[in-house]
């Protein structure tokens, strides 16, 4: 028999979990699932200093005290690979590969992932010594040197939290500037294990059987190859919104991410969008917790409002 709900949230990140936490204390039945552990990128991030209230805290730490509030109140956190989700006016129907959902709502909170560069030899050392997570990956290069690509908040954080483990780690960036903010920059430049290549395309990620051993780049300024050695590289290009399994309901725009109204609403009446996964300007951890915050108040009012609790 198909389980039935007032709201089923579609990913468990902070966005997706403060949302259960707000519809549950409004007394709906609320299924929050993902297709991994709860926390979304929060698992794959060392410390987190921009969480008000926290001075320092780690990704996984937090995640689970988010958890912890987020299921306080009655909701429930399943397993879940969402395939597509059907609209039928008064209930939508959530399709996962473990068995289909019926909710009066739907919150999707599916985030987005790391975007691949698309050069030789990635895809060959992936789990070899290429990596998109240095939290999950950075004992495997204690002492060593490794590359970290791109200049956003990502490969510059995520730079310096491998300098607490690793040798060297040397950034390299197709610009002369990073986009990574201000006091994330100035911590990089201070740190003696950080080293810059600038105006560089990467052109592949060279190696022997089953490990990384360097980089080849081109340096944009005068053509000349390079390689600079490493026995892992981190890559952070980027982000790319987790909605292939929305693209029926016609939500998305030219790039795939979901545009909303401020009230968390969708095109679909009763389908609302929030966190990463939301075309907006911001993304982050406190800005997925307001939009997780307004979901879970407008569900409750969509479904009062339709005369369907
Ligand atoms: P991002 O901000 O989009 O930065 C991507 C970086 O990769 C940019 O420096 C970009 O270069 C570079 N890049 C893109 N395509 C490339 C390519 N094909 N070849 C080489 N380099 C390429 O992505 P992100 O750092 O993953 O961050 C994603 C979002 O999460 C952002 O909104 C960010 O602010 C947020 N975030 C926030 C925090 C925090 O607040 N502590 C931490 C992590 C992430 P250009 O600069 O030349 O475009």
């Amino acid at each position: 028999m198909t389980k039935k709900y007032d709201v089923v949230i579609i990913g468990a990140g902070p966005g997706g979990m403060t949302a259960a936490l707000y519809a549950s204390r409004s007394n709906l039945s609320v299924l929050m699932l993902d297709r991994g552990i709860y926390g979304g990128e929060m698992n794959n991030t060392g410390d987190i200093e921009n969480y008000p209230g926290f001075e320092l805290v780690t990704g996984p730490d937090l995640a689970e005290k988010m958890y912890a509030s987020s299921t306080k109140f009655g909701a429930e956190y399943a397993y879940g690979n969402v395939s597509n989700v059907e609209d039928h006016g008064e209930y939508k129907l959530v399709q996962t590969d473990e068995g289909d959902y019926e909710a009066k709502t739907v919150v999707i909170a599916s985030g987005a992932e790391h975007r691949h560069l698309g050069v030789k030899g990635e895809e060959e050392f992936s789990g070899m010594g290429v990596s998109y997570c240095a939290v999950c990956d950075a004992a495997f290069f204690r002492n060593s040197d490794v590359v970290v690509i791109g200049g956003g908040d990502s490969a510059i954080e995520e730079g310096l939290y491998l300098t607490q483990l690793v040798n060297k780690v040397t950034v390299i960036h197709r610009r002369d500037q990073l986009r990574a903010q201000q006091i994330i920059q100035k911590r990089a430049f201070a740190n003696e294990k950080m080293e810059f290549v600038w105006n560089a395309t990467v052109e592949e990620i060279v190696g022997e059987t089953n490990k990384v051993t360097g980089v080849r780049y081109t340096d944009k300024e005068t053509g000349e190859e390079h390689v600079v050695p490493a026995s892992g590289v981190f890559i952070y290009v980027g982000i790319m919104p987790m909605t292939e399994q929305f693209k029926n309901l016609g939500i998305t725009d030219d790039q795939g991410w979901i545009v909303t109204d401020e009230k968390m609403n969708t095109k679909v009446p009763g389908i609302f969008a929030i966190g990463d996964v939301r075309a907006n300007q911001l993304r982050q951890i406190a800005t997925a917790v307001g939009d997780g915050g307004v979901a879970g108040q407008q569900v409750y009012e969509y479904l009062i409002n339709h005369d369907l609790l």
